[in-house]
């Protein structure tokens, strides 16, 4: 890891909250951070969010760090919010001195109650400000009977008087949707500061990317109204704002979001069931944009293709189905480079290894299939697929005929051009019942692929 450098002008974030694994929906927010920064070749900076003390784990943020690393994400900087609590406290007490972050004392309920009712009265749902008429009195009653502020950011959409807002449009060119605008008058003063003390995310992220020099804030449309508030608050504390950018996000296939808690998607898992990285990849950039859906075989190919305004803007649905798709169309083409150490800790590590991988690479979804090819070459064929009389009796005659060692892959065509003049069998009927004598199998690698591996000796074994 490299360290932070200020001269870069391309600095991005991935700020996950150590809570639970990461699942393809938060990769995409990563990847498209990651391909940005290599775009531009700028920075990318892990930082975990996790000011929840109570549920963030370093467990979840160890297995995060791992799963970005399995993908080919390698962060320049890693950075933890839980370490910069001095950081938010004085940004805190500013925008506090400035009269920017004002104390409430209204509980859940209340604001539930008064949101229905301004509804009811056809009034945007937004928080009237009431708190900023509490007196100082009023506050020491209010806490000596044991209420405690929660603080909210006082948004710059008034005039006069915090009481009478009017429109006040924000506006900026995100990198993904174009030119957008919120209004910050059709929203309520966020509350920065929890009840019992603790920061919501809105203002460590904004301090962490004042001072790391973000320059640009790509991450889930999720956050669209959220950048309103953002931009102004960036302001507030007396620093320009980054860029922003929002792809879409993905859902299930019957459209309802990813969460931390469906472990089913999570990376760890995925990894753990054997799909390649650049599948996972491929899709979680891909989907839900203007380009197809393909496997890409490198970040260096995804890069030629990745432009972050290529991302559409509804949400799209993530299909595990796709996935497998893309998963097969590498493992066919996977060089023996890339799979031989995984050959290896299966066992299939002999001088073989390479021809026997470019032999059975095609029947393999995924590259721990290889092993079910190896046994049957090693051990013999599967059980399960009788050959029945006039099979069997040619398959006898045939394997009388095996032509003499040394094996090759013409050896294939010589044995079965002897035992087809012979027998007056052809297609099917010639191939098919010696492929079940040497497999078990109906259907897989090229026989003349994998006579010469199995050899004759082992071959003879399988005479029936
Ligand atoms: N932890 C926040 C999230 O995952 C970060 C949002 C952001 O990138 O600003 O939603």
């Amino acid at each position: 890891m490299s360290d932070f450098d200020n001269n870069r002008p391309v600095t991005v974030r991935f700020a996950p909250s150590p809570t639970g694994r990461i699942h393809i929906g938060n990769v995409r927010t990563a990847l498209y951070n990651w391909l940005f920064a290599k775009k531009y070749d700028g920075q990318f900076v892990l930082r975990f969010d996790d000011t929840d003390k109570a549920r963030s784990k370093t467990e979840f943020a160890d297995a995060i760090a791992e799963d970005l690393a399995w993908l080919g994400i390698n962060p320049d900087v890693v950075a933890w919010q839980s370490k910069r609590f001095d950081a938010y406290d004085e940004a805190a007490e500013k925008l506090k001195a400035a009269g920017l972050l004002y104390p409430c004392y209204e509980s859940g309920e209340e604001l539930d109650r008064r949101r229905k009712l301004r509804l009811a009265r056809r009034l945007p749902p937004v928080y009237d400000r009431d708190a900023l008429r509490l007196t100082a009195q009023d506050r020491e009653t209010l806490e000596k009977e044991g209420r405690q502020p929660h603080w909210r950011f006082l948004l710059p959409n008034f005039a006069d008087t915090p009481f009478d807002t009017r429109r006040t449009e924000i506006h900026w060119d995100d990198v993904v949707r174009g030119p957008q605008t919120v209004d910050l008058a059709s929203m309520s003063d966020p509350v920065l500061i929890r009840e019992d003390g603790t920061y919501l995310y809105t203002l460590p992220s904004v301090v962490d990317d004042i001072e790391m020099g973000v320059s640009h804030v790509i991450r889930g449309d999720d956050h669209v109204t959220n950048t309103g508030a953002q931009i102004s608050l960036f302001h507030a504390l007396g620093s320009t704002a980054p860029s922003f950018g929002h792809h879409n996000l993905l859902t299930t296939i019957s459209g309802e979001g990813l969460s931390k808690r469906s472990n089913a998607l999570s990376i760890g898992s995925l990894h753990a069931e054997g799909f390649e990285p650049m599948a996972v990849n491929s899709l979680a950039v891909l989907i839900g944009t203007s380009h197809s859906v393909e496997a890409m075989v490198s970040m260096a190919a995804l890069l030629e293709v990745f432009t972050p305004d290529f991302a559409s803007r509804s949400a799209a649905k993530f299909d595990p189905a796709e996935l497998t798709n893309l998963n097969s169309n590498l493992v066919h083409a996977l060089d023996f480079e890339a799979v031989a150490h995984r050959l290896q800790a299966m066992g299939i590590g002999s001088d073989g290894a390479e021809a026997f991988w470019l032999a059975v690479r095609k029947n393999t979804g995924f590259v721990k299939d290889a092993k079910r090819w190896w046994d049957i070459i090693e051990n013999g064929p599967e059980a399960g697929e009788p050959l029945d009389g006039d099979d069997l009796a040619f398959v006898r005659e045939a394997f009388s005929q095996l032509p003499a060692e040394p094996w090759d892959d013409t050896t294939w065509s010589t044995w079965t051009n002897l035992v087809k003049a012979q027998s007056g069998r052809k297609g099917r009927a010639l191939f098919m019942p010696l492929r079940i004598a040497l497999t078990g199998l109906r259907s897989g690698p090229e026989l003349a692929d994998l006579l010469p591996l199995i050899g004759r000796a082992k071959t003879l074994d399988r005479q029936p």
